[in-house]
C-alpha cells in the first residue's frame, strides 16, 4: 500500500489500527515520501527557535519532522476524525500546538498574537487540501503577509495561476499577491506514488520567501487589499475607470476620481487601462490611492 521511499514505518500502522478512512473531498493525500517531507523541513531552514504555522495536520508526519526542528508547530487540522491517531502519533512531541479548526474561518494573526507571538516571525508549511488551494493562499496573504517564509505543496496545474504574469489568462489576485509577498521557486515535483492514496495528479513544492522591502508592515497588505484584488478582477478585461464610473463609485467617493487620475498619469497609462495589464506593484499602489482617497473600492 504504501510507498518505499516512506522510512516512518508507523504510518501504516497508525492507519490500519485507527481504521482511518481518508476523505478526498477535504484534499486527504497524505504525503508518504520521507525524502519530500525532510526535503521541506530544510527547506524551511528551521533554527530552534523558529514557529512554524502548519495548515492541515493530516497524519502528522510532516509535523513531527517539524517539530522535531523548531522551537513550537502549531498545527491546524479540520477533521476531527484524525484526532485519536494524531494525539498518539505525537504524544512524546511536546512543541506541537493542535488547533482543530477550519483555517477559513480563523484569524491566523489573532491565533498568532494571542500565543504573544509575532506574525513576521513565522514560517508555514502545508501541504494543501487540492479543493482550497487559492482560498487558502488568499488567507495566508491576507492575514499574514508579512510572514517570513512559505513552503507551500500545490497540484501542478496550480502553479501557473501562482506565477501568472501581467496580460495572460491566469494572471488573477493569487499571482499578483505572490508576487507582491517575495521570491517563489518550484524546489521539487512528485508524481502521485509519493501519496496515500494517490491523487490523479502532479504535485509541485513551492518556497516562498518574504520580500522585506515590500511587505513592511506599514505597506497595508492585508484582508482589505486581498478584498479589493478581488473585485478588482471580477471584470479584468472592462475598462477600470469606466466600470467605477458606472457603479458610482465616483459619486459615493468623491476624491476618488481625482486618486485615479493622478495614477493614470504618475504611471503612464491611458484612462482606458484594464485591470489584468497592470503589474503587482501599480495593483499596490492603485489600492493604496483608493485608500488615501477614503475608498476601499470594494466596499
Ligand atoms: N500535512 C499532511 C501531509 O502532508 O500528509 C496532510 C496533507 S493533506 C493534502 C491536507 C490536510 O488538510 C488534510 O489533513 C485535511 O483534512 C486538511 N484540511 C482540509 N481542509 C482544511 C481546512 N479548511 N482547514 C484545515 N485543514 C484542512
Amino acid at each position: 500500500m504504501i510507498s518505499p521511499d516512506m522510512a516512518d514505518q508507523n504510518f501504516e500502522e497508525l492507519i490500519n489500527k485507527y481504521n482511518f478512512v481518508p476523505n478526498r473531498a477535504l484534499g486527504q493525500n497524505f504525503l508518504i515520501s520521507r525524502r519530500a517531507v525532510l526535503n521541506i523541513a530544510d527547506e524551511l531552514e528551521l533554527t530552534p527557535s523558529d514557529v512554524v504555522l502548519e495548515i492541515g495536520a493530516g497524519t502528522g508526519q510532516l509535523t513531527r519532522e517539524l517539530a522535531n526542528r523548531a522551537r513550537l508547530v502549531i498545527a491546524v487540522e479540520l477533521d476531527r476524525r484524525l484526532e485519536p491517531l494524531l494525539t498518539s502519533y505525537l504524544r512524546d512531541m511536546h512543541s506541537v500546538d493542535l488547533i482543530w479548526a477550519d483555517v477559513l474561518s480563523v484569524d491566523l494573526r489573532d491565533l498568532l498574537e494571542s500565543k504573544g507571538l509575532q506574525p513576521d516571525t513565522i514560517k508555514i508549511a502545508a501541504n494543501l487540501p487540492y479543493y482550497a488551494t487559492t482560498d487558502i493562499m488568499l488567507k495566508l496573504f491576507a492575514d499574514l503577509p508579512t510572514a517570513k517564509k512559505m513552503i507551500l505543496m500545490v497540484q501542478k496545474e496550480a502553479v501557473g495561476r501562482i506565477t501568472a504574469k501581467p496580460g495572460s489568462k491566469q494572471y488573477g489576485p493569487l499571482s499578483v499577491l505572490t508576487s507582491l509577498y517575495g521570491e517563489i521557486r518550484t524546489f521539487m515535483k512528485l508524481s502521485p506514488q509519493h501519496f496515500w492514496p494517490r491523487p490523479d495528479i502532479d504535485s509541485s513544492l513551492l518556497s516562498l520567501t518574504a520580500r522585506r522591502d515590500l511587505i513592511g508592515a506599514d505597506v497595508g497588505l492585508g484582508t482589505e487589499f486581498v478584498d479589493f484584488l478581488i473585485y478588482a478582477f471580477q471584470h479584468r478585461r472592462k475598462q477600470f475607470l469606466g466600470r467605477l464610473r458606472k457603479e458610482g463609485k465616483f459619486d459615493q467617493f468623491l476624491l476618488l476620481e481625482d486618486a485615479m487620475s493622478c495614477f493614470v498619469l504618475d504611471n503612464n497609462l491611458n484612462s482606458d487601462f484594464r485591470i489584468e495589464n497592470l503589474l503587482p506593484e501599480q495593483l499596490l499602489e492603485l489600492y493604496k490611492r483608493a485608500v488615501a482617497a477614503e475608498s476601499y473600492l470594494s466596499s
